[in-house]
């Protein structure tokens, strides 16, 4: 198993690594495929929570690359998952379009935790894209009658049309992406304000484009004075 220096300084953190397994591919949109994987034992040895991913490591010219995906559907009794790639030209997403059954793939887990915080909030913010639609779904899972609401970052028309797992009373809005995320970043800042906030009582997941997280936690920290404990946020890509 060939890595880069990455793998050496995980695996000197206590990082475990596992063989997957592909057993099927499926096309929810033209630009959103889910793969089907055995897991190698990862789920029997690391557990599961919501959220979760894994390190994975694709080859090019030579060259390891590491690359973060989530946990779709796991199965611990069965030692299976999925995982959803949103596409666009990368060696991850371009694995995604021609992987075939019975190729495998090298994955680390490292990193991933998550637990809602106690006790329950009075409602979760949640900010993303296709990339956290996976965990997003995982949260909306978890969050018990905690309302939800939502913005949803999109390049693809059909990307609108995936499944955001949603109760009565949660808010999803779908913005596109414009002016390289400033359109999203703008609406968000606009709406959570001192006003429709609960700065003491609310949670904030925000998982988008790395620069338009960092605008949305400067906005929720500096301008809202949102405590980090009450805040989760990952850049989940770099335009
Ligand atoms: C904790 C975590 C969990 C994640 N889970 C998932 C997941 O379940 N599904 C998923 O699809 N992604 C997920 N991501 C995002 C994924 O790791 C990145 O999108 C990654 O950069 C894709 O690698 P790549 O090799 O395909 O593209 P890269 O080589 O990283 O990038 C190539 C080009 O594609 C662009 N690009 C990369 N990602 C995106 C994107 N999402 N949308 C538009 N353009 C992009 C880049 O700007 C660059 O121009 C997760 C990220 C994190 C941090």
């Amino acid at each position: 198993m060939k890595r880069n220096w990455e793998g050496v300084v995980l695996k000197v953190m206590g990082a475990k690594d596992f063989t997957l397994e592909v057993t099927g591919r499926e096309e929810i949109t033209p630009d959103f495929l889910r793969v089907h994987v055995r897991d190698g034992g990862l789920l029997k040895a690391s557990g599961l929570h919501p959220t979760m991913w894994i390190r994975l490591w694709f080859h090019d010219s030579g060259k390891a690359h590491q690359r973060a995906y989530t946990l779709v559907n796991a199965s611990p009794a069965d030692g299976t998952f999925s995982m959803d790639f949103a596409m666009h030209q990368g060696v991850a997403a371009d694995w995604a379009r021609s992987v075939q059954i019975g190729d495998t793939i090298d994955a680390t887990v490292q990193g991933s935790s998550f637990a809602l915080p106690e006790p329950t909030q009075r409602r979760i913010w949640v900010v993303g894209d296709p990339a956290s639609i996976p965990a997003i779904n995982s949260l909306l899972d978890a969050r018990g009658t905690v309302p939800v609401t939502a913005w949803l970052e999109y390049q693809h028309d059909a990307d609108t049309s995936l499944e955001v797992r949603t109760a009565p009373g949660d808010v999803v809005t779908w913005i596109p992406r414009k002016r390289d995320g400033a359109a999203l970043v703008e609406d968000v800042c606009g709406s959570l304000t001192s006003n429709s906030v609960a700065v003491a009582e609310d949670f904030f997941w925000i998982a988008c484009e790395a620069s338009s997280t960092r605008a949305i936690v400067k906005h929720l920290r500096k301008g809202l004075g949102v405590d980090k404990h009450r805040i989760d946020a990952l850049g989940y890509w770099r335009a």
